[in-house]
C-alpha cells in the first residue's frame, strides 16, 4: 500500500506562510507529479511528507495513519534528491545497500536485495565503483536504487534530473516511467518541467504560490484548464491571450477577437488560444498579421506574428513545410474556433 492523503496542510517560516492549505489524495500505485514555478512550494510540500520539514497545519496521513508526527523512518517514504546525495567514500554496492545495514540486515539478503535492484537499473557493473567515477545519469541511478533496495511505500522524487543533460534527461524519464510500472509503487514527483509532468504523471498537481491550482490527468489540464495560471504554465510556447478590444482598438485586434470569440459569453475579458490552434493562412485570409521572427525548428516552425494593435506577439506552431515564412512576411490568422478558451476578470476559466 502506498496512499498518501493531504488534508489543509500548511507551512508557515515564522510569520509566513508558504503552504496555505493543500487537499489532495494520492492514490496507491499512481505516479503523480508536483508541477509549478520556482518557489510555488513543492519541495516543501515533499519534505513534510517525508518528514524532513515540520507540519505547521493540517493532516498528513499515510495509508490511513496520521503521519504528522511520526519519525521520517516511520513512514515507508523514500527520498531522491537532486544532488544525489551519494556517500563518496562507498562503492555503488556499498551506497545502495547502507540503509539496509542500518536497519540490521544480514549481509547476505542485502546483497541480494542490492544485487536485484542493479539488475532493474541496468547498473550491475558499476557495482565496485566509487561516486567520483560515475557519470551523472549513472550517479542518478544509483540514488534511485537506494531508494529501491528499501522498498518504500511512496517514493518522493525532487527534481531529480535537473543536473542531467537534455539527451540524459529524456532517457531517464522514460526509465523512470518505466521504473514505475515493474515496481507498481506510489511516486510523488517534483518538477518545474512541463513536459516531464505532461509525460509521467498519471495526475498532474499545478501548485502556484503555496495553493494547487488544478489536479488532473495531464491532457485534461492542457485541454480544460481551470484559469489562466494553469492554461499558461502548461504548453510551450505558451498560450495566446488575447485582451477583450475596446471602441479605441484597432480594427485587426477586432477581428482578431470576433474569429476567436463564439458564443455570447457576457463575463469574458480574454481568449486564449494554444500556438497549435491558430493557424496561418495566405495574406488577405483571416486576421491580418506580420511574421516578427520565424524559428524554423526542422519538424515544425514557431512563427512570431505581430497584429496591429495587439500588445503581445501571437505564437503560431506550423508544419515542416513552413520554411519558406521569415521577418516581415505577411500572413492570415484563423483561429481553431474549437479549441479557443474564454476568461473572466479573475482569470477564471468560463465554459
Ligand atoms: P519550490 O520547490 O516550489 O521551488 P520551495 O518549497 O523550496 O519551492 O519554497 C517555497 C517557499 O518557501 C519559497 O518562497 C521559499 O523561499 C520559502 N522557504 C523555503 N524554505 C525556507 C526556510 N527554511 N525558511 C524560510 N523560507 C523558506
Ligand atoms: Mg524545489
Amino acid at each position: 500500500m502506498g496512499q498518501v492523503t493531504l488534508r489543509g496542510l500548511r507551512k508557515s517560516y515564522d510569520a509566513v506562510e508558504v503552504i496555505r492549505g493543500i487537499d489532495l489524495e494520492v492514490q496507491d500505485g499512481e505516479f503523480m507529479v508536483f508541477v509549478g514555478p520556482s518557489g510555488c512550494g513543492k519541495s516543501t510540500t515533499l519534505r513534510m511528507i517525508a518528514g524532513l520539514e515540520s507540519i505547521t497545519g493540517g493532516d498528513l496521513m499515510i495509508d490511513g495513519v496520521r503521519a504528522n508526527d511520526l519519525r521520517p523512518a516511520d513512514r515507508g517514504a523514500a527520498m531522491v534528491f537532486q544532488s544525489y546525495a551519494l556517500y563518496p567514500h562507498m562503492t555503488v554496492a556499498e551506497n545502495m545497500g547502507f540503509s539496509l545495514k542500518m536497519s540490521g540486515v544480514k549481509r547476505a539478503e542485502r546483497d541480494d536485495q542490492v544485487a536485484r535492484t542493479a539488475g532493474i537499473l541496468r547498473i550491475t557493473e558499476l557495482l565496485g565503483r566509487f561516486p567520483k567515477d560515475l557519470s551523472g545519469g549513472q550517479r542518478q541511478r544509483v540514488a534511485i536504487g537506494r531508494a529501491i533496495v528499501r522498498k518504500p511505500k511512496v517514493f518522493l522524487f525532487d527534481e531529480p534530473l535537473s543536473n542531467l543533460d537534455a539527451a540524459l534527461r529524456v532517457n531517464m524519464r522514460i526509465e523512470l516511467s518505466r521504473l514505475h510500472k515493474e515496481l507498481g509503487s506510489t511516486m510523488i514527483y517534483v518538477t518545474h518541467d512541463q513536459v516531464e509532468a505532461m509525460t509521467m504523471g498519471d495526475r498532474i498537481a499545478v501548485f502556484n504560490k503555496g495553493i494547487v491550482e488544478q489536479l488532473g490527468a495531464p491532457m485534461d489540464l492542457y485541454n480544460r484548464p481551470a484559469n489562466e495560471f494553469v492554461a499558461t504554465f502548461l504548453g510551450a510556447p505558451r498560450i495566446n491571450l488575447v485582451d477583450m478590444p475596446t471602441s479605441a482598438s484597432t480594427q485587426a485586434h477586432q477581428a482578431l477577437w470576433a474569429a476567436l470569440k463564439q458564443d455570447a459569453m457576457p463575463s469574458v475579458v480574454r481568449l486564449g488560444v494554444r500556438p497549435e490552434h491558430l493557424h496561418v493562412l495566405a495574406p488577405g485570409q483571416g486576421t491580418p498579421a506580420t511574421v516578427a521572427l520565424a524559428e524554423h525548428l526542422g519538424d515544425s516552425s514557431i512563427l512570431h506574428l505581430r497584429v496591429d494593435g495587439v500588445a503581445d506577439l501571437l505564437h503560431a506552431k506550423v508544419g515542416a513545410d513552413s520554411s519558406h515564412y521569415t521577418a516581415g512576411t505577411t500572413v492570415g490568422l484563423s483561429p481553431d474556433a474549437n479549441w479557443v478558451m474564454a476568461f473572466d476578470a479573475a482569470g477564471r476559466a468560463v465554459r
